[in-house]
């Protein structure tokens, strides 16, 4: 299967000159809720991960109660590979304050086996955030799955746990002053979601 056509498609992996929210400039752009908009495209990307995953299990070397999605990049996919895992799935929000809780009746018994889902892992720093929260309610963290692994070439692994992704795509970054592809002069530069010119 063919997940980077599939991204492309439904416009979900963008190719060109982007200016990110760091300020930095970037040559590609992940919008994850274009790919999960059509069902039947995601669940192709999505059993990715699940499918390695399912070969750990039937191997003995991990096992999971729940998948578990930070809001909101992180519902629907935490749906999607619950779906296709047999498991439940729920999700953790920000309260008014800007925390990261978990609210509406979900529940994690003691020593609950979790799987944190995400659409994109960049820096892992969201995920942390959702992983201390679990964990506090007595959740031990067996692996993250995403759609997109993000960390740049070479980073190390910020989690003491597995990362299980359908594409592994590592940032390329560039200081606006130090931009080949403003060098280039080719490709305008845009906000990403934005077709207009800056
Ligand atoms: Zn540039």
């Amino acid at each position: 299967m063919d997940i980077i056509s599939i991204l492309q498609e439904s416009e979900a992996m963008l190719s060109g000159h982007f200016l990110l929210s760091s300020g930095c400039h970037s040559d590609k752009y992940f919008q994850c809720a274009k790919l999960l908009q059509y069902p039947d495209k995601a669940s192709l990307v999505l059993s990715v991960p699940v499918q390695e995953i399912l070969a750990e299990k039937n191997a003995e070397k991990i096992d999971f109660d729940a998948v578990v999605g930070p809001a909101m990049g992180g519902i629907i996919p935490a749906y999607e590979f619950a779906r296709q895992l047999g498991t439940p799935a729920f999700f953790t929000e920000r309260n008014e304050d800007g925390d990261m809780v978990l609210r509406r009746g979900f529940e994690i018994k003691e020593g609950m086996k979790i799987l944190l889902a995400e659409d994109v892992i960049t820096t892992g720093r969201s995920t942390l955030e959702s992983a201390k929260v679990l964990q506090d309610l007595g959740a031990k963290i067996v692996a993250s799955i995403c759609i997109v692994d993000r960390r740049a070439e070479n980073a190390e692994n910020p989690f003491s746990w597995p990362i299980f992704s359908a594409l592994r795509s590592p940032t390329l970054k560039f200081e606006p002053t130090n931009c080949p592809l403003c060098d280039a002069g080719e490709i305008p530069l845009v906000k990403p979601g934005s077709r207009k010119k800056i």
